[in-house]
């Protein structure tokens, strides 16, 4: 009988439970889920306390092991290799926007509509030459969907 004691939650006196002889919450269920309610945010706090731990510890490290990325890299061809594949892929993708932007229909087309002499080209270096005059009118930008060929118009 002298091993009854107060509940460290309502304060009221208790008698532990034989199995359980360091009780110190009465079985009332509100004692009960008080108890549960503080261990689980013991438990939470040290949780954190150990999170923050890791990340100071893997912080402490990094600042003491500054070369780490740069050698694993050397050491890692592979790794390596990937990541500058990587970044071929990214640059090839930036590229083919630029050409995307290029084929964009505001490019003025490489030939304004208008008369062209059209010569034959082995007879270039001829100072009398047959030459003949044609018009050239140019009705799409190059690539859109309904570019003449050179040979319809004629
Ligand atoms: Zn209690």
């Amino acid at each position: 009988m002298n091993n009854v004691r107060h509940c460290v939650a309502c304060g009221s006196l208790f008698r532990p439970l034989p199995h359980v002889p360091n009780q110190r919450y009465c079985s009332a269920s509100n004692c009960q889920r008080e108890r549960r309610r503080r261990w689980q945010q013991q438990h939470m706090r040290a949780d954190a306390d150990y999170r923050e731990n890791q990340r100071r510890a893997q912080a402490s490290w990094r600042a003491r092991n500054p070369d780490y990325w740069r050698q694993y890299r050397a050491t890692h061809p592979a790794y390596r290799e990937r990541n500058s594949a990587l970044q071929r892929k990214r640059n090839a993708r930036l590229r083919s926007g630029v050409v995307a932007n290029m084929n964009a229909s505001h490019i003025a087309p490489p030939l304004a509509s208008g008369f062209y002499v059209l010569r034959r080209a082995s007879e270039i270096q001829i100072a009398k030459m047959n030459a003949c005059i044609v018009h050239i009118t140019v009705l799409s930008p190059p690539g859109g969907p309904s570019a003449p060929d050179c040979k319809e118009m004629m």
